[in-house]
């Protein structure tokens, strides 16, 4: 009972906080999908504070959805849910969390390195949340990129803890994204202890140390589970070239595949410290990995000088365009280590390539690598397109949340 007055008091602000919408600028909501941009805003009524419950109304006064009010972003509300009946409570972000959960556990196996919540597709926008390892000693990785996520902070770790039976959580808000929303960047411990300095997880049999307080994001790139494993099937017999490699991710999984060489590329000095231990982590031969602390752009044009040619090459680079103002610059960018990857391959090789630019659509990634292809007089058969695994779920109303797109070549 004690906590009745502030459950009183948040359900007053709900009523009184309202945002109305401008007229036709409903349609998106109804189509689902869970923003509200600044422009489409006509009046805002009650107090409104960053990460607010408010109710949000067509210019006719019709419900359309209850979300978080976040005043300093041009994204001005984040859907909550569309259930007119359904209060943004402590039971809600439990209901979020579980039915996340039992998404991985169904749809995850042979990892216990995982995204549980990936924002809008699990209905928590603004919230990323990384699951390494399992129960007591598992390690939750949270970031909280919006008003919403962070007003309803202590819930969802609550939340969090009691869903996943894991009591460390760890929080790297550290994103630029973050400065967009009015929030200041912070990490650290929000529930048990610190994180293990020796954490590591097993992904399709190899293990990776993964550095929640000081690795890239949450420590670990997990969206590129599945695409490691297939680099891994195919190595077996072939010299690798991995470009961007951060912490080794797919060096090692063609390693085990059974790589004869593996040549992995990376500017940060710190992340291929970590690959190299992962080299002995995992009992694989030091004399096979080729480690170089280098701009992946100069050696791709130092390779090519040098006439060195590989079998089987991964371009993982980081998000060349930060939003569509970046894309012409980002196209020639990718353009340019697609071109001269394609020419250091042998007949019969394979590019994996990726994007993870969300602002550069699977078909202009496509026409920039095909673009590549003939200016690399290459001939190449796209095998397949590929994504981040499915712990990274694309929501049907919002598709923002395809940000990872890959494709597999064969070079005729
Ligand atoms: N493939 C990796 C993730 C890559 S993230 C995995 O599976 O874990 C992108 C990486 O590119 C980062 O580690 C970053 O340090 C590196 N990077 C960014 N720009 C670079 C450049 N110009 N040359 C070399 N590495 C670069």
């Amino acid at each position: 009972m004690a906590c009745l007055p502030g459950f009183v008091w948040r359900l007053k602000q709900e009523i009184m906080n309202t945002i109305t919408l401008k007229p036709g600028k409903e349609k998106s909501l109804l189509r689902r999908h869970p923003w509200v941009y600044a422009t489409g805003v006509d009046t805002v009524e009650g107090r409104c504070e960053p990460g607010s419950t408010v109710i949000v109304r067509a210019a006719d006064g019709r419900f359309l959805a209850r979300g978080a009010y976040s005043p300093s972003s041009q994204i001005r509300v984040r859907v909550w849910s569309f259930d007119e009946n359904e209060p943004v409570d402590h039971a809600m972000f439990k209901r979020r969390v579980s039915s996340a959960l039992a998404h991985r556990k169904q749809w995850v196996k042979d990892s216990d390195a995982v995204r549980l919540i990936f924002g809008e597709s699990d209905r928590l926008p603004g919230l990323i949340v990384d699951y390494y390892g399992s129960g007591a000693n598992g390690q939750l990785v949270c970031q909280f990129n919006a008003a919403g996520v962070e007003a309803w902070k202590d819930a969802l770790v609550q939340a969090l803890v009691k869903e996943t039976g894991c009591p460390n959580v760890y929080e790297r808000s550290d994103a630029a994204v973050r400065e967009r929303e009015g929030l200041p960047l912070v990490t650290g411990v929000l529930a048990g202890a610190e994180p293990d300095p020796e954490l590591n997880v097993t992904e399709h049999g190899v293990r990776y140390y993964v550095d929640v307080k000081s690795g890239h994001k949450t420590g670990f790139y997990v969206d590129q589970r599945d695409n490691r494993k297939l680099v891994g099937d195919l190595a077996n017999g072939r010299e690798v070239l991995n470009c961007f490699c951060y912490t080794g991710g797919f060096s090692l999984a063609a390693l085990r595949g059974g790589a004869t060489s593996v040549t992995s590329i990376d500017s940060s000095g710190e992340a291929l410290k970590t690959a190299a231990g992962n080299v002995t982590l995992n009992g694989f031969d030091p004399e096979r990995a080729t480690w170089l602390d280098a701009d992946v752009f100069k050696s791709l044009r130092q390779f090519r000088a040098d006439g060195r040619q590989f079998d089987l090459i991964v371009l993982d680079p980081p998000k060349f365009a930060p939003s569509a103002q970046h894309i012409d610059r980002a196209a020639r960018a990718y353009k340019e280590i697609n071109l001269v990857g394609l020419q250091l391959l042998r007949p019969g090789g394979l590019l994996f390539t990726y994007s993870c630019s969300g602002a550069i659509s699977m078909e202009l990634f496509q026409k920039i690598v095909a673009g590549a292809a003939t200016d690399a007089r290459a001939d190449a058969r796209i095998l397949r397109r590929l994504s981040a695994g499915t712990d990274h779920p694309m929501l049907a109303a919002f598709p923002e949340g395809e940000y990872l797109k890959g494709l597999l070549l064969e070079k005729i």
